[in-house]
């Protein structure tokens, strides 16, 4: 197991794509703190993880308000003394054409997909400089590449997410800590249930491997970016779209 004895915090563990991160992390022997605000699927994931055998503990905390953030890495250091692995996962869609979009969808948006990456990563890398390691790996989107009609404000989070993620990277490089990001295309979670069947089938039209992505599809290569297989890549955004952009 390449994860043994690792720490590692899962921001929205509790459903879709963090939790099938969670538990990779956990077959892989790391001990793995759940963060959500939804507590039934938080504590879902948490008692999933314990029955592999692994430690595990539920953080409540909207990860958009820097008080929460730093009590959860508060609470967290006190459970485990360290933090090994921050993946920055939660994220939302308030999805409409710009010329509808309303200031709050906006903003809500930013908060939660990118203020928030930069909340938990500067709650985290004291402790991380110190240990002179560290995985930090946060969830952008094809779309922050390629945009998307009706998703500004989720287009505008996620090219932010890669923007801040390049230059983390370079910022605590020298210090033993990669950041890296997944982008990851459509994949098949309540996110991507609300959208109506004509937008998905857009999606599955633009895919050149013809079906969706599972989460265990992204938690496969969020594993590998956590262990120490890799070490020497850092400031990388790794698509997992079926080839949508390329
Ligand atoms: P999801 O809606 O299924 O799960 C998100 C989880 O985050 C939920 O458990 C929710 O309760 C939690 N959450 C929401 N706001 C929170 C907050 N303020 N604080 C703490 N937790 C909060 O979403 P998903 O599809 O699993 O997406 C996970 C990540 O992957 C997101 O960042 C999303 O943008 C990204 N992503 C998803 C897809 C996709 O196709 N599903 C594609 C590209 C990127």
């Amino acid at each position: 197991m390449m994860l043994e004895n690792q720490a590692a915090l899962v921001t929205g563990g509790g459903k879709g794509i963090g939790r099938s991160i969670a538990l990779a992390l956990a077959h892989e022997g790391a001990d793995v703190v759940v963060n959500d605000i939804d507590r039934e699927a938080a504590e879902n994931t948490s008692e999933e993880i314990k029955a592999l055998g692994r430690e595990s503990m539920v953080v409540l905390a909207d990860i958009s308000q820097s008080s929460e953030v730093e009590e959860m890495v508060k609470t967290v250091l006190q459970r485990f003394k360290r933090i090994d692995i921050l993946i920055n996962n939660a994220g939302i869609t308030r999805d409409g054409l710009l010329l509808r979009m309303k200031e709050n969808d906006w903003d809500a948006v930013m908060s939660i997909n990118l203020k928030s990456v930069y909340l938990c990563t500067k709650a985290v890398m004291r402790t991380m400089m110190k240990q002179r390691s560290g995985r930090i790996i946060n969830l952008a989107s094809v779309v922050g590449v390629m945009g998307n009609a009706g998703q500004s404000n989720y287009a505008a989070s996620k090219a932010g997410v890669i923007g801040f993620t390049k230059s983390t990277a370079k910022e605590l490089a020298p210090r033993g800590i990669t950041v890296n990001a997944v982008a990851p295309g459509f994949i098949a979670t309540e996110m991507t249930e609300k959208l109506s069947d004509e937008v998905k089938q857009e999606f599955l039209n633009k895919i050149p491997l013809n079906k969706a992505g599972t989460p265990e599809d992204v938690a496969h290569v969020v594993r590998f970016l956590a262990s120490p297989d890799s070490h020497y890549i850092t400031g990388q955004v790794l698509h997992i779209d079926g080839g949508m952009v390329m």
